[in-house]
């Protein structure tokens, strides 16, 4: 399993498991004692890494169990991934589309889309 990926997919049970228990980054920031700008990494696909123990750690502020946080089937690396080269955002494409977009690009070789994260026209095609 790519190991980026998982911290991926592990930040987003975590941002589910926070927006569920009504609870803003600056509150799970102060109730971890983390930073502000490291709950917000680990919940945007940054890749941000971190320990099983902040992982423990960030489980117990939000008073839920450390599974709840861990994926629980598989994770398979998709073939296709946009990233941006300016807030190093990365999205996953599924492989049919993937194929679809690699089609487009041929064509239009320099195609670069308008990144969610940091709204810059900066989000290309990652093989
Ligand atoms: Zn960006």
């Amino acid at each position: 399993m790519d190991n980026e990926i998982i911290y991926n997919e592990i930040g987003k049970l975590i941002k589910k498991e926070r927006k569920e228990k009504g609870i803003t980054q600056e509150k799970l920031a102060e109730l971890t004692s983390y930073s502000l700008s490291f709950i917000a990494n680990i919940e945007s696909n940054t890749h941000q890494s971190f320990s099983l123990h902040t992982l423990y750690n960030i489980a117990n502020a939000l008073n839920t169990s450390i599974h709840n946080l861990i994926p629980d089937k598989p994770i398979t690396k998709k073939e296709y991934q946009l990233y941006c080269s300016n807030c190093k955002y990365t999205v996953s494409i599924p492989k049919e589309l993937g194929k679809l977009t690699e089609d487009i690009t041929t064509i239009t070789k320099e195609l670069t889309f308008t990144c969610p994260n940091c709204e810059k026209k900066s989000l290309k095609i990652k093989q």
